[in-house]
């Protein structure tokens, strides 16, 4: 039987009502309990490195879960974390790139209600959490919730309080899970690796992850609206290194009389600042050749292009490639590799 590691982080899953509301309660073993069929399909431990809404996760956070994954790898066949879902796209992202190429799942889960309640999605999410992760297709780290699998880079919640939280951006789900039993590609029973291989810069899968714990959290997410003041920029050079721009529609930024956002953004890049852009619409990506405003910055190579990569995945690739190092060069080459199918180039 498989060995699978449950490393239980908090989030509503674990919550149980107090006079301010829910908050974690429960540990990951007694979350475990709930479900006593998981001793049908593995071999079970549980550790706890944090107890924590997930609002209240930060990279930091990131890297010790990653570690506390490392630290038994060898021991385990499978990894699943428990976690808040408020912020499981960005960890799940976080940990996509921090342990790359893994050839053991790394799987996160969640629910919408508490473990406890009558009418929870938390015993089925466990349960097929633990599932996906004793397969032997099963690779690399996903999200596994309301039935379906999405790849780490991927997911984005989008519904508050539905079953269905989560969406999986610009790519298709490697599998399901239906009737307890997983289906992958429409019942095809292939690995995701063999219908969508990861670009050339990928680690190979065999020889085991890479591993990273460096991250710079100086990155920011701005989102334009209209009449914004380019002087943004200023204001945030002294706090942040990066800006992951969310731009309008395919990538329009604009370019207002006397408030010039290309003079600021090419200030921005020349005084040794990143900058990622990506687009605020939620699906099919950016691609700055298409009109006339876009070009400059299609062109300027300095100006790291976001592709169809979630703002999830662009906020951790960014951390990421900025604590590897700080030449561009270098930072460049890390963010236009493909991690755990990221980006899908134009
Ligand atoms: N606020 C909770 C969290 O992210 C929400 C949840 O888990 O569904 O920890």
């Amino acid at each position: 039987m498989k060995k699978i590691l449950i490393i239980a982080t908090g989030g509503t899953i674990a919550s149980t009502p107090g006079g301010d509301g829910l908050a974690p309660g429960l540990t990951g073993e007694e979350l475990a309990a709930y479900v006593p069929e998981l001793a049908d399909i593995a071999q079970v431990e549980v550790v706890q490195p944090m107890n924590i809404d997930s609002t209240n996760m930060r990279p930091a956070d990131w890297v010790a879960i990653s570690r506390t994954i490392m630290g038994a790898y060898e021991d385990f066949d499978g990894f699943v974390v428990l976690h808040g879902t408020d912020t499981m796209a960005y960890t799940a992202a976080a940990l996509s790139y921090l342990i790359q190429g893994s050839p053991k799942p790394i799987v996160l889960t969640g629910s919408q209600q508490p473990m406890a309640n009558p009418f929870t999605d938390a015993r089925l999410n466990l349960y097929q959490s633990v599932l996906y992760a004793t397969d032997d297709l099963s690779r690399d780290v996903t999200i596994v919730f309301g039935g379906q699998v999405i790849v780490g880079t991927r997911a984005h919640k989008q519904r508050t309080m539905s079953f269905n939280a989560f969406n999986s951006v610009n790519f298709p789900l490697p599998a399901i899970i239906r009737a307890g039993r997983i289906v992958r590609d429409g019942g095809v029973g292939m690995a995701l690796g063999d219908i969508w291989p990861d670009g050339a810069g990928d680690v190979a899968s065999s020889a085991g992850p890479l591993v990273y714990d460096r991250l710079n959290e100086r990155v920011i997410v701005l989102r334009l609206t209209p009449g914004l003041s380019p002087r943004v920029f200023d204001l945030l050079a002294g706090d942040f290194d990066a800006i992951v721009l969310e731009t309008f529609g395919i990538g329009g930024i604009p370019e207002y009389e006397r408030a010039s956002f290309e003079r600021a953004i090419f200030d921005w890049v020349e005084s040794g600042h990143t900058l990622a852009l990506t687009t605020q619409v939620s699906e099919e990506g950016l691609d700055l050749g298409v009109y006339e405003v876009g070009r400059a910055y299609a062109e300027n190579a300095d100006i790291l292009k976001g592709d169809d990569m979630t703002t999830e995945a662009l906020v951790a690739k960014t951390m990421w490639a900025l604590g590897q190092s700080k030449d561009p060069e270098v930072v460049r080459e890390l963010f236009y590799r493909t991690v755990n199918h990221d980006r899908n180039p134009r």
